[in-house]
């Protein structure tokens, strides 16, 4: 599913550069990818040119599965941006290939009311020209 340029809301997008690059292009080829230590298999993110756990610098993307659980969230009321209306969910949401893995990120798809933490979400990604911004919704897929 693809939504129409025109109506997608308006977001602060990201200055693509060699350390952030795999991050937001990912989605483009349906992927969430984060830099995976070659020593230790430690997942850094934010991306570090170095791993924080063994300090190796052999660091390259790597996917993961696109499944996480909210850790934890808040509804937006304030209007911010222009084009960007509230109510709308800020979300941390934590991957299961490793503990403390989270992602900053909005939860869509979902009424706010039925925002519960700790519930299973899935990766959607929006796609803005050369990049794909990464947003969680409620996955059907789970129990
Ligand atoms: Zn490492």
């Amino acid at each position: 599913m693809t939504t129409p340029a025109e109506d997608l809301p308006f977001r602060v997008l990201p200055r693509l550069g060699p350390d952030n690059e795999h991050f937001w292009t990912g989605g483009l080829e349906g992927e969430l990818r984060f830099l995976r230590c070659g020593d230790c298999g430690y997942f850094v993110h934010p991306p570090s040119p170095v791993c924080p756990r063994c300090l190796s610098r052999r660091l390259a993307p790597e996917a993961v599965s696109g499944r996480a659980t909210l850790h934890t969230f808040t509804v937006n009321h304030q209007p911010w941006y222009p084009g960007f209306d509230p109510p709308y969910v800020v979300a941390v949401v934590e991957l299961p290939e490793q503990e403390g893995l989270r992602l900053t990120t909005n939860l869509v798809g979902c009424p706010i009311e039925e925002v519960r933490i700790g519930m299973a979400v899935r990766v959607v990604f929006e796609r803005r020209d050369d990049l794909a911004v990464p947003l969680f919704e409620p996955d059907p897929a789970a129990p």
